[in-house]
């Protein structure tokens, strides 16, 4: 067998199907967001503004944030040193999960050392607890939570993105009596559009199910206390288990679910994923959850956050752009196609410093390749007024097509 070249055909598949992945380098300057540095390959630097990262709040530079860790750094050294288990739980560590737990109501919460891990470890472990269970998915949910249906060895119906018709056919068509499980996200992060979050837990509890929310793209950025859009929806208490993230509004890493004491215990004690695995350094425990803390209080970057989101999508729609708008903080740009999609995000680097990463096949479904801006409150408005004018300009020069001017 010659593994070199099985490996060689692998990775032109990808380069022949344009799929192949570019990492760009960069460095990003604290207090300075969305500020940093592209290392290019050839070694040379160009600064460059950052137009689609995650950390929504420009929470991975708030000073609370930076202390903590310090502090944690200083008082108890780099890593936790071992598995939750074995000598890896802290008072970190508990502190956090008592955080997060306060934060959606729930009884209780359990870290992970990402939100992929806590979707995948949990959803796969749930057959385990509940035989028989069958999972309801969301076809547009984040990978993370078909891995972990998938794996589970359990039955799985995958329904419609958002369709509740889909949903209910699917639910009456399966034993009544059998254990249930709809899984859903509240905010899908490719067009920013919102789950039906109350319908799908009157589904629930018209059929019995558990319900499963990831919420991800909203912890840190909706609801009063920050919990997300069950908390602005008043529906926090409807849902079993909550995920979301730590690395992504709060600005950190890792990832959790929050639900009962009962669930919690159960996850904690099935679920390899957990069990198996050093858990997070302490230090970035204490930073999440100063994090956490401080959003819960503070509402002027949720505030100002959803405010520069409907700056952006009002002026790249005034320019007569192709954006996808469902009154979320994502601004997507629909170009269509992969060359084109690649062929801006490159120029718009090289020539304007404004890095924002081509979004293709099989993130999105072909034809609606974009580009996708996370605007945050550390975009001032000179950095708006520059993407703005190269978004016009690239645009011309593509010679892509606008949206008739309404109004
Ligand atoms: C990013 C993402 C995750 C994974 O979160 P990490 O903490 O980065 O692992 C899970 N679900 C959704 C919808 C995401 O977008």
């Amino acid at each position: 067998m010659d593994y070199t070249a099985k490996l060689d055909e692998a990775l032109n598949r990808l380069h022949e199907e344009g799929r192949y992945r570019t990492f760009i380098d960069i460095e990003r300057k604290n207090g300075q967001f969305p500020h940093a540095t592209w290392r290019k390959p050839d070694g040379s630097e160009q600064p460059i503004t950052v137009w689609c990262g995650n950390d929504y709040l420009g929470m991975g530079q708030h000073p609370a944030v930076l202390a903590a860790m310090h502090e944690a750094i200083e008082a108890t050294g780099a890593g936790s040193g071992g598995t939750r288990n074995i000598s890896g739980t802290t008072v970190y560590h508990k502190r956090l999960e008592a955080e997060l737990a306060d934060l959606h109501h729930k009884e209780d919460a359990l870290l992970f050392t990402s939100a992929y891990i806590a979707n995948d470890a949990t959803l796969s472990t749930l057959p385990k607890l509940f035989p028989g269970l069958i999972i309801y998915s969301d076809e547009f949910n984040h990978a993370s939570m078909i891995e972990g249906v998938r794996r589970n060895g359990g039955a799985k119906r995958i329904f419609k993105h958002n369709d509740l018709a889909d949903l209910r056919a699917k639910l009456e068509a399966d034993d009544p009596a059998a254990p249930k499980l709809i899984a859903f996200e509240s905010i899908y992060s490719m067009d920013g559009d919102f789950g039906p979050i109350k319908e799908l837990c009157d589904l629930a509890d018209e059929f019995g199910a558990l319900t499963y929310i990831d919420e991800v793209h909203a912890v840190g950025m909706y609801g009063p206390r920050g919990a997300g859009v069950a908390e602005r929806d008043n529906l926090m208490h409807r849902i079993d288990i909550i995920n979301g993230t730590l690395a992504k509004a709060y600005g950190v890493m890792g990832g959790y679910i929050a639900a009962s004491a009962k669930m919690c215990d159960a996850i904690r004690s099935y679920a390899p994923g957990f069990i198996f695995t050093t858990s997070l350094s302490p230090a970035i425990a204490a930073g999440a959850a100063a994090s956490v803390a401080f959003l819960k209080t503070d509402k002027t970057l949720r505030e100002k956050h959803q405010e520069q989101a409907k700056i952006l999508k009002l002026r790249l729609k005034g320019l007569g752009m192709p954006i996808i708008d469902h009154g979320s903080h994502i601004v997507p740009v629909i170009v269509g196609d992969p060359v084109h999609t690649k062929k801006l995000s490159d120029m718009m680097l090289e020539n304007y410093g404004i890095y924002v990463q081509p979004i293709n096949f099989p993130t999105v479904p072909r034809g609606t390749e974009r580009l996708r801006f996370t605007p945050s409150p550390v975009h001032g408005p000179n950095e708006m007024d520059v993407l703005v004018k190269a978004m016009d300009e690239l645009w011309s020069h593509c010679a892509l097509n606008r949206a008739e001017l309404a109004g």
